[in-house]
Formats: structure tokens, C-alpha cells, sequence
């Protein structure tokens, strides 16, 4: 489905935005994909896709919440590959307490790495995209952006910021053929998640309609449809992940 495109998914060192890389990489497509600190785990997993798919990978250690450094990746990028199709903001954090609690250094992490983060690349790929004519941006944002959680307002208000980001620049490219969109993802089984206590990982399990938690896979096969022409009409939206968890 993305046979000669070239795809830059942030954070994809493990977890869903590994997941989307390996979809991606199966369905032919070239991989760009950054990581904050995980670097032998990146070096094995850029192995891994290419031995697998033949395809071209490489995988920047670059801080997406780093304004600077998201635009020297996108040179380095765009100079290695030679074009980018789809930018997926995928890179997040969690940084959970009651607000109560809550440090400005906790809301401040959070807001620049999941939020500040879609700014920075959107910027850096802008003129690309704008002179190519075709793009697809994909924001990762979470059904808690939507109905809020006790305990995330950080978390939940980055999410939040996103979904009026990806409208906001749905509007602003539409007739420059560039498309963005978000996904919101429920519950997934990934590193973020298992921090959680095993209690609270069921609570959440029991209350979603499909009675269970979703996997990087179950995320990744949306974004590869919205990389992909099949959603050449779909821009602005935020399509959930959930479960049914929220409706
Ligand atoms: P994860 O397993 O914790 O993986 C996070 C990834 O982001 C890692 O590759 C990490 O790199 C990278 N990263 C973190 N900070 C970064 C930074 N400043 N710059 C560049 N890369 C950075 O998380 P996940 O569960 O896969 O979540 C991925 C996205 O989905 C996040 O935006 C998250 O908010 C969203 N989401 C997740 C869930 C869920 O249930 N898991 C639900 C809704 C939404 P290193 O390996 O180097 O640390």
C-alpha cells in the first residue's frame, strides 16, 4: 500500500511507533524514524526492518521536543531519502500525578514532547510538503485528549492541544493537497501502559466494549491507511483506536 513512499514516524524505538514502522516497512515503504534515547535498540531494529523488507531505514536521535533539532533532522532527512510522504508525530510521554501534586517541570515535559513536538516537525517538513503538493501528517494523539483523566491533566491537555492542531492545519493545507489527521488511540499494551499497576490495568480492560487492550498492530494498520491513497479524501479528522472505549 506504500510502495515508493517514505514515511518519518518520531518515536519508534519501541512501542506503537515500532509498530507502525514494521507495518509500513512490510507494505514497502521507506522508514526515517527518530528515538530520544534507546540507540542499541535502534541500531538492531533498523537491522531488522531492512534484513526483513528490503527496505531503506534509519533511525536520528533527535529530541522531539527540540525545536532546533527537529529542523536539522528534517534536512539530514529529506537529504538521505530525498523526499518524505507522511510525518507521523507519534513521540510521547506520560509524566501522571494528581494536579494537586502536579510540578511545572511535569507539565512543562509533557506539553513540549507530545505537543510542541507536532509544531517543531510540521514546521520543518512545512515547505516540503508545500512543494511537493502531496503529504499526509499523522498526530498521535489519545481518546484521553477527548474525555479527560483524573491524574493526566498534563497528559490530557497536550492531547487535547493536538486535535485542534491537526484541524488547524488540515484547514490551513487542504488545497495545497497535503492531508493531516490524528489517531486516538484507548488502551495499548506498550511500555507506557505497563507502568501502570496491574489492577488499574484491568479496571481499564474490563470497562473497554471489546474486553481487551489494544495492541501496537491494532494502531499502526489505521496509520497505514491513512498514509496510504485509500483515505486521499479524509483530512481534519480524529479516527479512535479504542475498543469501543469511547463512542
Ligand atoms: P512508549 O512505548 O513509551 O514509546 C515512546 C517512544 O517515544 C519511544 O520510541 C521513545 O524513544 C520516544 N520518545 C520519547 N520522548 C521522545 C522525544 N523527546 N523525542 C523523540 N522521541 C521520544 O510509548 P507508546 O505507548 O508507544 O506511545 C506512543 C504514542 O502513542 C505517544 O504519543 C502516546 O501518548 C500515544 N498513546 C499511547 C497510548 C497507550 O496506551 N500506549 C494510548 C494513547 C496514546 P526512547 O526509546 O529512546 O525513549
Amino acid at each position: 500500500m506504500l510502495q515508493g513512499k517514505t514515511a518519518l514516524i518520531t518515536g519508534a524505538s519501541r512501542g506503537i511507533g515500532k509498530g507502525i514502522a514494521e507495518i509500513f516497512a512490510k507494505n514497502g515503504c521507506n522508514i526515517a524514524f527518530t528515538f530520544a534515547s534507546s540507540v542499541e535498540k535502534a541500531r538492531a531494529f533498523e537491522q531488522e526492518l531492512t534484513s526483513l523488507y528490503g527496505v531503506k531505514v534509519k533511525g536520528y536521535q533527535s529530541d522531539a521536543a527540540n525545536f532546533e533539532q527537529s529542523m536539522a533532522l528534517a534536512e539530514t532527512v529529506i537529504a538521505d531519502f530525498g523526499k518524505i510522504d507522511c510525518l507521523i508525530n507519534n513521540a510521547g510521554i506520560t509524566r501522571d500525578t494528581l494536579m494537586l501534586r502536579m510540578t511545572e517541570e511535569q507539565w512543562d515535559d509533557v506539553i513540549n514532547t507530545n505537543l510542541k513536538s507536532a509544531f517543531n516537525l510540521t514546521k520543518a517538513f512545512l515547505k516540503h510538503f508545500l512543494g511537493n503538493r502531496a503529504g499526509s501528517i499523522i498526530n498521535m494523539t489519545s481518546v484521553v485528549g477527548v474525555m479527560g483523566n483524573a491524574g493526566q491533566a498534563n497528559y490530557a491537555a497536550s492531547k487535547a492541544g493536538m486535535i485542534g492542531f491537526t484541524k488547524s492545519i488540515a484547514k490551513e493545507l487542504g488545497s495545497r493537497n497535503v492531508r493531516c489527521n490524528a489517531v486516538a488511540p484507548g488502551f495499548i499494551e506498550t511500555e507506557m501502559t505497563h507502568a501502570l499497576d496491574e489492577n488499574v490495568r484491568k479496571q481499564w480492560a474490563d470497562t473497554i466494549p471489546l474486553k481487551r487492550g489494544g495492541t501496537p498492530e491494532d494502531v499502526a494498520n489505521v496509520c497505514l491507511f491513512l498514509a496510504s491513497d485509500m483515505s486521499a479524501y479524509i483530512t481534519g479528522q480524529t479516527l479512535s483506536v479504542c475498543g469501543g472505549m469511547l463512542m
